[in-house]
């Protein structure tokens, strides 16, 4: 019980918005909003059922003033304690507002309401004939806003993104009751997109529209046996990096092939450890069969021994139910499971499969091997029980040494699942103390009472710090000498106070009467892009031109899906010439206004560990941070038809929203960094 009730001076407000009914205290409902499917749990002090989009904002305005912390939550299936109450405060149960408002198949969008169910959203579009991609295990029953929440992926996010690459526009309400509506395509850096995953920390989603897809004409589903997992994933790795992308490419280990067979016969041969489960689709019957041919002469080169493709509707339904069902068919072995979710770049997931089952081992522990392997995203799903205290210590430690050798690899904490309060210590393994900092920044930027679902995703003080600095940063001594004078530079300005003009080829971005900002030239970052083959991405210095760029990957028969644009990469995703740079970006090394030297992303295709700077930086003008290098995911094989894209006449004069202010001044205080941009506003008294 909580000391102090602090919900009942505030009731008859709430219920004169909400109605009566809507806010409950009694037992039940706080027991039941007490837990969610990860391990943590904590009692709220009141759950608020609301029943139209339109209550959110005045109820978050009251909740505000009062100081009383509240989160959003709907089906609580995140895996991550993201809707465990830790400060106690009110549950915002945003499960009946589940109305689709509208599906325009001419502009390709449907509008909801977060509560929607992800499965109930497929079945209204099928009629029409068009699917939204994001696709999770759980999408029976998690929704749209618990998806947006944690940046959900799922099979066909290979091929089609995750959530953030499948929404248009956000209306959000701030942590203060603002009502906000963003899309990545506003001018300035991308609010939209930093709210993707941010797991109701920043605000509330209360309405989302949504990018959909007609669904193929042809769709081709096969299923590949292998007598070990070393073998599926040369297949996996030999697949990606011939440049064929299926729609999905999905993996299972022996153990959960068996739990989710359930005593079945199965459709494998005897001794299969491992099963691949992969589907192609496109518009012309003829390519899809090749590449089906195709995937069948890798699969047999890496020892198949069994290749077979779904017959029917019904057969590629089975095959989906095994892999999707696999969790729950796991969760009947044993009365707890804990699913990891580290990403590693895709060519080290042989190796990081290797040192799963080494952990796993050693702590003598049972756990089904299911992953986005097309990805390099693996769920070890731990079987437990946790009224066993010596099991769930040993699950414990397994689960952070599976995640650490994740970072060792490269890669990354979770690629889908979310920080929530369980990976909060991860933070600190993975990330320095300046992105964590940055990242502080940004939430302060939003809530500065610190109401928004209190202590996610950022470690507090009672998490260990890393003993040794993360590994993962080793890139940064990859840094050119090129680099690292801009660095220098832009410190001895920090501490003397110098602003600076940040400049690429001046292509787009004009310093317009710079405030005596001493320009800063950035055009000699353009040594070659480093290129990975298998992991099909590319490290480029943010001075390189777009030109050079492409001829690069052109001799090396790859290809980014970008339009023929001119002036430098730093430039493109400074000025966000092209909206869709984002979907293309997976990592960023950027300077601060104060010198502070940041890596932010990787080089994995799916990370949703912290907020998503980098796409935040997209469009940001070079006045949050200098960027020095991004990485970027490739498509392997001739160019793609260009993307319809006309650049415009140029950025309509920038209007700044007020939380891109609030931005400014938390990231850049001073206005060291191209200064006329906020100009007045980055320096007035009062927060907007
Ligand atoms: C069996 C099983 C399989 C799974 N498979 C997958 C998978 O394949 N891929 C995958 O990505 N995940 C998977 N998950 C995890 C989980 O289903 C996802 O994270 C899902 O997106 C959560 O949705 P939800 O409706 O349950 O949201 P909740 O768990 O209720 O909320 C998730 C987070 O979003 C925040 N949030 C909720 N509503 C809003 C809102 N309106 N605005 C802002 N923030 C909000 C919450 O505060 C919380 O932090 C699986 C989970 C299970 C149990």
């Amino acid at each position: 019980m909580f000391k102090t009730d602090r919900i009942s001076r505030i009731r008859p407000e709430l219920e004169a918005i909400v109605g009566g009914d809507a806010v409950r205290t009694d037992e039940a409902e706080i027991l039941m909003y007490s837990y969610d499917a990860g391990m943590a749990r904590a009692r709220p002090e009141a759950v608020i059922t609301f029943s139209a989009a339109e209550q959110v904002a005045p109820v978050v305005k009251v909740l505000y003033r009062a100081g009383i912390p509240f989160l959003p939550r709907l089906a609580g299936t995140n895996l991550s304690g993201g809707t465990i109450p830790l400060k106690g405060g009110v549950i915002l149960n945003l499960a009946r507002l589940k109305k689709i408002r509208r599906i325009d198949t001419g502009a390709r969008l449907a509008l909801v309401e977060p509560g929607v169910v992800n499965l109930e959203l497929q079945r209204a579009l099928e009629p029409f004939g068009y699917f939204y991609a994001p696709d999770p295990a759980s999408q029976k029953v998690s929704t749209i806003g618990g998806n947006i929440g944690e940046n959900a992926g799922g099979p066909l996010c290979l091929k089609y993104g995750v959530t953030s690459d499948n929404v248009e526009k956000l209306e959000v309400v701030t942590p203060e009751g603002d009502v906000r509506t963003w899309s990545y395509r506003d001018p300035g850096p991308d609010l939209m997109s930093l709210m993707i995953g941010s797991e109701g920390t920043l605000g509330v989603v209360t309405h989302a529209w949504l990018k959909i897809l007609p669904v193929p004409r042809h769709i081709r589903t096969v299923s590949a046996a292998f007598r070990s997992l070393d073998q599926a994933m040369k297949a996996v790795t030999r697949i990606i990096s011939e440049g064929i992308v299926p729609r999905a490419l999905e993996a299972m280990d022996s153990v959960s092939l068996e739990a989710a067979l359930n005593g079945k016969a199965s459709p494998f041969p005897e001794g299969t450890e491992a099963a691949l489960i992969i589907e192609l689709d496109g518009p012309d019957a003829v390519k899809v069969k090749r590449e089906q041919e195709n995937v069948e002469s890798i699969c047999a080169g890496a020892a198949c021994t069994a290749f077979r493709l779904a017959a029917d509707e019904s057969e590629r339904e089975l095959l989906w139910q095994a892999r999707k069902g696999a969790y729950p068919a796991l969760a009947r072995l044993a009365p707890d499971v804990l699913v990891e979710d580290g990403v590693v770049p895709r060519p080290r997931l042989p190796e990081a499969l290797r040192q799963t089952r080494e952990i796993l081992a050693k702590y003598k522990l049972t756990a089904g091997l299911l992953f986005h392997a097309g990805d390099g995203n693996l769920h070890p799903n731990i079987v437990f029980d946790r009224r066993d205290i010596q099991e769930v210590k040993r699950v414990k430690k397994a689960g952070y040494e599976i995640l650490k050798s994740c970072i060792a690899l490269g890669g990354t904490v979770s690629g889908e699942h979310g920080i929530g309060v369980e990976k909060r210590v991860a933070m600190n393994w993975l990330y320095g103390r300046a992105e964590l900092d940055f990242f502080r920044k940004i939430k302060d930027a939003f809530d500065p009472a610190g109401l928004a679902n209190p202590d996610k995703i950022l470690p507090v003080a009672s998490d260990a710090r890393a003993e040794a600095p993360p590994e993962g940063l080793a890139e940064r001594a990859s840094l050119s000498p090129e680099a690292r004078a801009v660095v220098d530079e832009l410190r001895l300005r920090a501490r003397s106070g110098v602003p600076t003009a940040v400049t690429g080829l001046g292509t787009r971005l004009k310093p317009s009467g710079n405030d005596g900002a001493k320009p800063l030239d950035l055009s000699q970052l353009a040594g070659a892009a480093v290129i990975d083959r298998e992991n099909l991405t590319a490290r480029v210095e943010a001075g390189l031109p777009l030109e050079r760029f492409r001829a690069q990957l052109k001799e090396a028969g790859l290809n980014l899906d970008l339009p023929d644009l001119k002036g430098s990469v730093g430039g493109l995703i400074a000025s966000k010439a092209f909206p869709g740079v984002k979907d293309l970006l997976l990592g960023l090394e950027v300077v601060t206004a104060e010198g502070e030297l940041l890596e932010l992303g990787g080089r994995t295709v799916k990370n949703v560990a912290g907020y998503d700077a980098v796409r935040l930086l997209c469009g940001s003008m070079g006045a949050y941070a200098v960027i020095l290098a991004a990485t970027f995911a490739l498509s392997a094989g001739s160019r793609r038809a260009q993307a319809a894209f006309e650049e415009g006449p140029g950025a309509p004069a920038f209007a700044p929203d007020p939380y891109q202010v609030r931005l400014k001044r938390a990231l850049d205080p001073r206005n060291l960094l191209n200064p006329w941009i906020y100009g007045a506003a980055a320096a007035a008294e009062e927060l907007p």
